[in-house]
């Protein structure tokens, strides 16, 4: 077996620390240090100094062209290449690549959705460097990655409000930290380890199923005689066309500084998990996008077809992507960590309620962050977590907090009283946390789980939400810190009343339950189902006043969010209905009247050599096939119906409403009779490969 260096290789492909202090002048190498640090713009001389170092380093490895490497609210990356080239005497030319083209590019970007940011006059937007995530070569192209936004200045991408969310929390953090003495701590980060979830399955039987090359999910599909019963695919063998998959994506992703560490197979059949170890939010969110961009083209490569998609296969579990939080100092302390000493209790108990009371306020702003057409299949169906938000914190941490909103003593036999700030909490064991996997936000120890997020997303959005909802617990909290007199009585007094006015929130039964549906009704807690129920709320005054203040989002993108979320659901669904309607007329129908005239034929046949031949089945069968035929039919006229009246709908909130209650019902009960007709049909006349057929395709 070929051996590989994996230190030798990790970040090779990427302008790191380590090859910029070898590339670059000591005084310009500090210069970049402090704008990735703090955030400061480079002036033109050092990205001059940067840009040709960067392209000398870059035409050493093999790059020809250079890309502005961006997250359009598309929610998959855009590049346009350029080739270092520029002309001069002689017929000739120079690689060239100046601190301009560095910092600031012009994509031509008028068809990346913008929800209405942009009036076509002035359709181009701009992308500028973001120093803090390294540039890197993918495909003999240096990517640097970067920020879009218009010249108004507004947010078109997936970066710019997680850049800003990162400033929110790092300004409000430091004002806490500051109160509890900590004076060598110089900013506040979060960070993020998603774990990706998806399904690999062989290019050839992919591309026999139009619905899963036009939708990346199957429209059809009757149940296979064997789906996940067994559970004998979770962390099992893993197969080696597989195997060699995952080792060959694990070398690329280390090339490019992706930390690719677990993977294993995942509950349903074809489906696999890979995770990274958790880094700076921004890098996860980059790093992610990489991660599942590599996935798709080195699929191809073993001749398989990755799906990112939440939902692919009906009755098998979707994927999702775990979303591992935390917040970390500069000075290497997690925040989250529940630490030894009675002053490191009372930070970490601080840090833990400005989550939990984010997440209660925030709500509505969490399941938008989640919120997609795909992923409305999963929240919910059992498989996933509910789409009501709730924290699962563990018996003993919330006993805890029980203790300290009651003032009750704590513990065993011997009973303590606990006081913020002077008593060292009682160790809880920190596995026992991580065990209820129904719970959407669940503690684990020293980082939160965020588990509702769809596989195919961008993380980005999800982070935006908690770092400035927390960064918002962290500005109340210090405006009361900073003026108290008795700052341990006052952080006592503050935690008591944060868990008293947000201990709803906490839930560590089973989030599958049918009862938790109505207990967080009793609760107050939002349930909201689908998308087009939590959009509006991007929308309401709570909400804007939220992102506003700490200079996220403004109103207006917000409104712009609102509705490119509300018309990327409504192109899902469209597309969605147009596939199904073509598989049928073109495909399905022929196919059962084909087989149904085939049965009808052998019948005569029959028939012809002996008029008292049994020719019960052909018969029996031939009409039941003809009559759901014919149903179909019908529901395929309906469904075309239902797609024109909604296209017809101009305002986007009606239009949305209208896909879900009308068009995906129509989807619905047409899937359910060509199903019940694949289960009749002969496979040599049945036009798709079958569930099992996908399933488990990959040998
Ligand atoms: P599992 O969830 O499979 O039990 P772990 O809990 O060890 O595995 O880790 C899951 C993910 O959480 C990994 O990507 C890991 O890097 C990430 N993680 C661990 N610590 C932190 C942290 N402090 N902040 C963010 N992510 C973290
Ligand atoms: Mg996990």
């Amino acid at each position: 077996m070929e051996k590989i260096n994996v230190t030798e290789i990790f970040g090779c492909d990427v302008f790191n620390d380590s090859v910029m202090r070898s590339r670059l002048p000591k005084d310009v190498f500090k210069q970049v240090q402090r704008s990735m640090n703090e955030g400061k713009r480079l002036d033109s001389a050092a990205a001059t100094v940067v840009a040709n170092a960067m392209k000398d380093w870059a035409i050493e490895k093999g790059a020809t062209h250079f890309t502005h490497w961006f997250q359009p609210m598309t929610g998959i990356t855009a590049e346009k290449h350029d080739s270092f080239i520029s002309p001069v005497d002689g017929g000739k030319v120079i690689m060239e690549f100046s601190g301009k083209e560095l910092i600031q590019g012009e994509p031509d970007a008028s068809s990346f959705p913008s929800g209405g940011l942009r009036a076509t006059f002035e359709a181009r937007g701009y992308t500028a460097w973001d120093p803090t995530s390294y540039a890197f070569i993918k495909d003999n192209v240096l990517c640097i990655p970067t920020a879009f936004c218009s010249y108004g200045g507004e947010a078109l991408d997936k970066k710019t409000p997680l850049l800003r969310s990162m400033e929110a929390i790092n300004r409000q953090g430091m004002r806490v930290l500051k109160l509890f003495g900590n004076t060598e701590v110089t900013s506040v980060k979060t960070t993020v380890g998603p774990e990706q979830e998806y399904f690999l399955v062989d290019k050839n039987v992919y591309e026999k199923r139009k619905d899963l090359v036009y939708t990346g999910r199957t429209l059809f599909g009757a149940k296979p005689p064997k789906g996940q019963e067994l559970d004998d695919h979770y962390f099992g063998t893993i197969k080696p066309r597989v195997a060699a998959f995952m080792k060959a994506l694990d070398q690329e992703l280390w090339r490019l500084g992706v930390m690719a560490k677990t993977e294993h197979n995942e509950a349903a059949p074809a489906q696999h998990e890979l995770a990274p170890v958790f880094t700076t939010a921004n890098i996860a969110a980059d790093h992610n996008q990489l991660t599942m961009e590599l996935m798709q083209k080195l699929a191809r490569r073993f001749d398989m077809v990755c799906l990112l998609h939440e939902k692919p296969f009906a009755g098998v579990n979707g994927s999702g992507k775990h979303n591992n939080w935390s917040m970390v100092t500069n000075t290497g302390i997690n925040l989250l960590e529940p630490g030894e000493t009675p002053y490191e209790n009372a930070q970490f108990l601080l840090f833990l309620c400005a989550v939990i009371q984010a997440v209660d306020d925030y709500q509505d702003m969490l399941r938008i962050s989640v919120a997609s057409a795909g992923n409305d299949h999963r929240l919910g169906a059992s498989e996933a977590p509910p789409a009501i938000v709730s924290i699962f914190l563990g018996e003993e941490l919330e006993g805890i907090l029980e203790a300290i909103e009651k003032d009750a003593p704590y513990g065993g036999v011997e009973k303590e009283l606990i006081k913020v700030g002077v008593h060292v909490l009682p160790k809880f064991p920190k596995d026992t946390t991580d065990r209820n996997r129904t719970s959407p936000f669940a503690f684990t120890g020293n980082k939160f789980e965020f588990r509702m997020l769809g596989s195919s997303a961008s993380i980005s959005g999800a982070n935006v939400v908690l770092n400035t909802a927390v960064a918002e617990s962290l500005r109340q909290y210090a405006d009361v810190l900073e003026q108290a007199e008795d700052f341990e009585a006052a952080l006592h007094d503050l935690i008591r009343d944060v868990i008293r006015r947000h201990k709803r929130i906490i839930f560590n039964g089973n989030g599958y339950d049918e009862a938790w549906v109505q207990e967080a009704e009793h609760r107050g807690l939002l349930n909201l189902k689908t998308t087009p129920d939590c959009v509006p709320y991007y929308v309401c005054p709570k909400n804007i006043e939220l992102f506003t203040r700490h200079r996220v989002y403004t109103a207006t993108e917000l409104k712009a969010r609102y509705e490119i979320k509300l018309s990327s659901y409504c192109k899902v669904l469209h597309i969605e209905a147009l596939t199904m309607l073509d598989m049928t007329q073109k495909d399905i129908l022929p196919a059962v009247s084909g087989y149904a005239r085939s049965l009808a034929e052998a019948a005569l046949a029959k028939r012809s050599l002996s008029d008292t031949m049994d020719v019960s089945f052909e018969t029996g069968l031939a009409t039941k096939i003809s009559r759901l035929t014919a149903e179909l039919n019908g529901r395929a006229a309906s469904l075309s119906t239902a797609v024109t009246k909604a296209e017809a709908l101009t305002d986007s909130l009606e239009q949305a409403r209208f896909y879900r209650d009308t068009v995906f019902e129509e989807m619905c009960s047409l899937r359910q009779v060509a199903d019940e007709l694949e289960t009749l049909c002969s496979a040599e006349y049945w036009p798709y490969p079958s569930y099992g057929d996908l399933l488990f395709s990959v040998k």
